[in-house]
């Protein structure tokens, strides 16, 4: 019911809005489909609802995409071998709030004057439903009810004339975080957003070009990192080598934060930083922020692990695997409703009860999001015989939704949004909490703190600085959105 509310209905479709995706791209390799599809395996953490892939074979265009795993549909020798060419785009596809449904798996593809024109993006639009609202209006006929279709409709309508022309143009009229990547019938190009809010990097195979959401998904290929795509900066990659472009003013860059706390692999390096570093280094301040005496530093498994690692080691205190997880369940933030989530961490994690019972102990988290998984984990500590419970997390309190490309609920359902740190500690059932501070989270970065005045990060989450226009949600576009949104959840 929901599924065919949110299609048919109301065109701000709720998936627009809750976008965490990977993309990956090709130009020049005989086997591009299958590099794609093992780089897409690698970004697979950004996006488990669908995964699709466009091919170019210097004369047509092939495409495949599905709902679920990169492997439910790209571990076919038959899968691959459909998909010819030495050019390829791939998008792994995450949206908890909406109902995935076909039409809006990624890349999308296009038809133009000028020839096919195939897109994947990261990110999230704040302008989309504002544009898509004038684009109907003059005519444009959508077939998703993705943001990313607001960027072919403002190509096919462009007055310029050639296609790089056009995409820029098409760019300046939208507002949010993006990192793109597209493919024409002679040129791979990657954006990433005035202030680089998602990643995206440059890679090299060979004689071959490779564009990635993240290093790790280089590394699955053997693949040599060049350099990240600058913020504001388009990659036009084409039988002549790279052309570099800067089609915006150009701003200091705000890169995700979130990115280094929870969204990327580990073994990604992201803004020339490692980040399983930047995540024991966050450990290492938290434990100088908050130290408190305990038996043991208990990882939850695997978010909290790099973190635990650096607090154990500058707290001087036992690292411990005192939580198992069960890794064939997936993540439980992406079970739609709380009954199941509930569910979902009972099953992916179990105490490890002969090595916790009597022990006064530290959970490390990277973040609290509703707080569900803190309670969960807390009761199983403490029915497992844990003396002391204390609990630290690697980020500081997540006041405010993103609307820059990560999933989180909004704000009303948000754990520190609605309580002080008492009464979180009081829910959570633990005998201290503590968060790290937004000037750890920044020194573990390599910042020296935060810059109140230009900061070096995208911080919205934490600090409810919002670094681009929020346009549909000022508007009354979100208020619209959130209508429909409380309509279809109370069909569910
Ligand atoms: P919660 O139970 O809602 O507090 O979820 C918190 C846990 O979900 C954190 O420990 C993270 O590991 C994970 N998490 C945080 N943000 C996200 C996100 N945007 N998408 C998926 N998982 C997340």
């Amino acid at each position: 019911m929901a599924q065919s509310r949110s299609v048919i209905i109301n065109p701000l479709d709720n998936d627009s809005f809750h976008d965490e995706c990977g993309v990956f791209g090709v130009f020049g390799h005989k086997d591009a489909a299958a590099l794609t599809a093992l780089g897409l395996h690698a970004l697979q953490h950004r996006g488990q609802e669908a995964a699709g892939m466009v091919t170019y074979d210097g004369r047509h265009f092939h495409s495949r995409r599905g709902l679920g795993h990169v492997a439910d549909n790209f571990s076919s020798e038959s899968a691959i071998s459909q998909l010819a060419g030495d050019y390829a785009i791939g998008h792994n596809r995450y949206s908890t709030a909406g109902d995935t449904v076909e039409r809006n798996i990624q890349p999308l593809f296009a038809d133009f004057e000028f020839g096919g024109f195939a897109i994947g993006h990261n990110g999230n639009l704040t302008n989309a439903v504002t544009l898509r609202r004038q684009l109907v209006k003059r005519g444009s006929l959508f077939q998703s009810t993705t943001d990313t279709e607001v960027i072919v409709h403002l190509i096919a309508t462009s007055n310029y004339v050639t296609v790089v022309d056009r995409f820029i143009d098409a760019l300046k009229q939208v507002e949010g975080a993006y990192s793109l990547v597209a493919m024409t019938q002679d040129s791979l190009i990657g954006v990433r957003d005035p202030l680089g809010v998602r990643p995206l990097v440059l890679g090299r195979l060979d004689e071959a070009y490779i564009l990635a959401s993240e290093t790790c998904a280089l590394d699955i290929i053997g693949a040599d990192f060049v350099r990240d795509v600058e913020a504001g900066e388009m990659v036009v990659i084409s039988g002549d080598g790279i052309l570099s472009l800067h089609p915006f003013p150009r701003l200091p860059r705000r890169s995700c934060i979130f990115e280094f706390v929870y969204f990327a692999r580990p073994d990604s390096v992201m803004d020339g930083r490692s980040v399983y570093e930047t995540r024991k280094r966050i450990g290492v301040e938290l434990a100088r922020e908050s130290h408190v005496d305990a038996d043991m530093v208990i990882p939850v498994p695997d978010s909290g692990v790099p973190g635990a690692i650096g607090y154990a080691h500058e707290a001087g205190i036992p690292f411990e695997l005192g939580i198992i997880r069960n890794h064939y369940v997936g993540r439980t933030f992406i079970e739609p409703s709380d009954q199941i989530r509930h569910l979902g961490v009972k099953l992916k994690h179990n105490a490890n009860r002969a090595h916790v019972e009597g022990k006064r102990v530290i959970l490390v988290d990277d973040s609290i999001v509703r707080g569900t998984t803190s309670v969960k984990i807390v009761e199983m500590m403490r029915f497992a015989g844990a003396r002391e419970v204390h609990m630290r997390i690697a980020s500081p309190p997540t006041t405010n939704p993103c609307y820059y490309g990560v999933d989180t609920p909004q704000r009303s359902e948000l754990m520190a949004a609605k309580m002080d740190l008492e009464a979180m500690r009081k829910e959570i059932g633990v005998d201290t909490l503590a968060f790290l501070s937004m000037d750890g989270l920044y020194r573990a970065t390599g910042e020296p703190g935060r810059n109140a005045e230009c900061p070096q990060h995208c911080d919205a989450c934490f600090s409810g600085e919002y670094p681009i226009a929020l346009t549909d949600q000022e508007g009354g576009a979100h208020a619209a959105q959130l209508s429909f949104l409380t309509e279809v959840a109370g069909k569910r």
